[in-house]
């Protein structure tokens, strides 16, 4: 834990070790490592480590606000380079067109009012993004995604009523909690309805997440260090 945040460890070496720590977790679980993806998550990074990371061989890369990953990213993406971008923090239904037109994934799908924005988004710009439900499994007031009991509901409108390209789901457990339950939750959820993706697991958590079933883990400080404060 206390070298996840060290200035000291070049995000390459950081790298290395975490998906080393992937394949360990992944084959304790009798799992095959490549069914596992590492999701970058470069939100409040500074970009030189985020550079690190690409010339490390990532590629693929989690944001949580459009207009920073648009800022941060449209330059890459104009000069070729194949990465995948994936949105991991909530979505307004007034930015579900930006949204849509720049992210490979969308993960936080959680309302009916969002799905409505994306499906309107998506025809009207003639593509769509891989889409995963947020589930708030701990039930936090503060925290986005759909109920657990509203989940299976929510899911068989996303596919027949919106008629979108759901993939799976994704949930971030209560900081105070053991997040195994929460795992399991959430992997109980999405194999009851047939979906494939599991983004769940982070810097503290996440061969844990892999125990569970994850096939997407979401590392930010344990690859780039502790993030820049928040600016409101
Ligand atoms: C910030 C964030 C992460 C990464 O968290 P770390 O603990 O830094 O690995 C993962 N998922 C989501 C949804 C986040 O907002």
């Amino acid at each position: 834990m206390s070298d996840a945040s060290s200035p000291l460890l070049s995000v390459a070496a950081a790298r290395a070790s975490i998906l080393h720590r992937i394949e360990a977790a992944a084959k304790a679980a009798s799992r095959d490592p490549g069914s596992i993806t590492l999701t970058a998550v470069s939100k409040q990074q500074a970009w030189p480590r985020v550079a690190e990371a690409l010339d490390a061989g990532q590629r693929i890369f989690g944001e949580n606000r459009v207009q920073e990953a648009q800022e941060r990213w449209a330059q890459t993406r104009a000069n070729g380079s194949a990465i995948e971008l994936r949105l991991i923090g909530p979505l307004q239904s007034n930015k579900a067109k930006d949204a849509v037109d720049f992210f490979d994934v969308i993960e936080t799908l959680d309302r009916d009012k969002l799905a409505r924005a994306i499906a309107d988004s998506a025809a009207a710009l003639g593509k769509c993004p891989d889409l995963l439900i947020q589930v708030n499994t701990g039930e936090e007031p503060q925290k986005a995604g759909i109920a657990p009991l509203e989940a299976d509901d929510f899911i068989a409108r996303v596919r027949k009523e919106f008629q979108l390209p759901l993939k799976g789901l994704m949930c971030i457990p209560p900081a105070d909690e053991p997040p195994g339950l929460h795992f399991g939750l959430l992997a109980g959820i999405a194999r009851r309805n047939d979906l494939p993706v599991l983004s769940m697991g982070m810097s503290e958590d996440f061969e844990i997440a892999i125990r569970f079933g994850a096939t997407h883990v979401r590392v930010g400080s344990a690859l780039f260090g502790a993030r820049a404060p928040l600016q409101k």
